[in-house]
């Protein structure tokens, strides 16, 4: 700053010096026009440099910088360093760019930044396969105009994004998508998607493996317990021995029977793309046909109850609401020990709609919960045989809420009992 100063100073100083030099030699007036001559100058000099800086400005390349004298070599210097070192950090902040970009590019998913208008600001390569998006004609485009599946635009207006969505792209019908978004940041968005083809061609094929299994299964058992029958009925075998091996050959034809059936509902389910026929379905009448069921099945075990406290209609498939229902009360009666109480109730809850089956038996540890709805999962397995259970009620149970877009609800207390619950979010009137 002193040198500054003094390189301002001195010229100034030689000139006010030299002025009185001439004053004191020669007249006051030489000492002026002196004077005004030498600012003249140095103003000229400061002009000019100032122009060739105003000139260079325009594009500040390190080698054009103007070379000059004087204070305009120490202010020129300075716009050197600067500029020298605003182009090392770009080249620095360029090269950490492409090396994120080269890092997402060789992602194995799709990745796109959208703004809060859903307005593509950035994507690697795999999300523009996914998307059949041109990197650079899209750009700032609303995804939604080039996307324009209706579940993937109804996925972006949603607000829980804990589930992915899984599509097919528009324009490559035989590559499925899993997407997620991710909210960040100040309303971006980050929408990651992911080729599961591979996967959901297996899934497929263990769905289609089961599917036949089932089948090819149910004519030989149709056979067999027709024998079985037709020998349990034949009154000439009085061998007590052969009674009782008919009897358990009875049994166990009855269990295959109930499983097959059973893995045939829920193939049924699995299988199904399109959403349940719906019609508007009268829940007063179905509760009550379902209540009677359970009264015969139950032979007066337990005490039935049904509370029909809501005159909802439900807008659903009556069959497949029948079986879900039917399956969670025929739970209640085979987990509830005799003279224990089952409740049926329909009602509403916060605007929506509920069915639940109350019991007052065993109950189930918190630990088991989450797995319940899993094939073949049970708490206990001889209990579940004994009281001819086949493990897959609640996962045919869980799928038709899925269909519905229903929640199903579990709570229960170990040596208490539970309650299962079928929440459903739109009613019908
Ligand atoms: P299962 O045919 O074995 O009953 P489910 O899928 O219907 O198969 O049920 C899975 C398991 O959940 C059962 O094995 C049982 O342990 C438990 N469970 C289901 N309902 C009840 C209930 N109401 N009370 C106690 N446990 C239950």
């Amino acid at each position: 700053m002193r040198d500054f100063w003094f390189r301002i100073g001195a010229p100034v100083a030689a000139i006010a010096l030299f002025a009185l030099l001439l004053w004191g030699v020669f007249s006051v007036t030489a000492a002026l026009l002196f004077t005004l001559l030498a600012l003249l100058i140095v103003m000229a000099r400061h002009v000019r440099q100032l122009s060739r800086l105003e000139r260079w400005l325009h594009d500040a390349r390190l080698e054009t910088i103007p070379e000059a004298g004087g204070i305009w070599d120490d202010v020129f210097s300075h716009l050197y360093k600067m500029v020298k070192q605003h182009q090392q950090t770009r080249q620095e902040l360029a090269a950490e760019l492409q090396h994120i970009e080269q890092a997402t590019a060789a992602l194995p998913e799709g990745v796109a930044i959208l703004n809060e208008s859903n307005r593509i600001e950035w994507c690697n390569p795999l999300a523009q396969q996914h998307f059949d998006l041109d990197a650079e004609h899209d750009f700032m485009q609303d995804i939604t105009y080039l996307v324009r599946q209706p579940e993937f635009i109804g996925y972006l207006h949603a607000s829980n994004f804990s589930e992915p969505l899984v599509m097919r792209p528009a324009r490559h019908d035989d590559m499925v998508l899993s997407i997620k978004l991710i909210p960040y940041g100040a309303n971006k968005r980050l929408l990651i998607s992911r080729d599961i083809t591979q996967l959901e061609r297996i899934e497929a094929m263990r769905r289609d493996f089961v599917a036949n299994v089932s089948h090819e299964l149910r004519t030989p058992l149709t056979v067999v317990s027709g024998f079985v029958e037709n020998l349990q009925d034949m009154r000439d075998i009085n061998n007590d021995d052969a009674r009782r091996a008919l009897h358990l050959m009875a049994e166990q034809t009855r269990r295959m029977d109930n499983l097959v059936a059973d893995l045939l509902t829920l193939s049924r389910l699995e299988n199904d793309q399109n959403p349940p026929r719906e019609e508007l379905v009268d829940m007063h009448a179905l509760l009550n046909e379902i209540y009677q069921e359970g009264l015969l099945l139950d032979g007066n075990k337990h005490v039935l109850r049904l509370d029909v406290l809501s005159g909802l209609k439900l807008r659903g498939n009556r069959e497949e609401l029948r079986s879900a229902f039917g399956n969670l009360l025929g739970n209640a009666i085979r987990y509830t020990p005799e003279g224990g109480e089952i409740s049926l109730c329909w009602a509403e809850r916060d605007g929506q709609s509920v069915f639940s089956v109350r019991d007052s038996g065993i109950g189930i540890a918190p630990q088991h919960i989450p797995r319940l709805t899993e094939r073949f999962y049970r708490v206990d397995r001889s209990r579940s045989r004994e009281t001819g259970g086949t493990g897959l009620g609640l996962a045919i149970v869980k799928h038709i809420a899925i269909r519905h877009h229903a929640k199903l609800e579990i709570s229960s207390e170990q040596g208490k009992g539970s309650v299962f619950s079928l929440v459903f979010q739109a009613t019908g009137d």
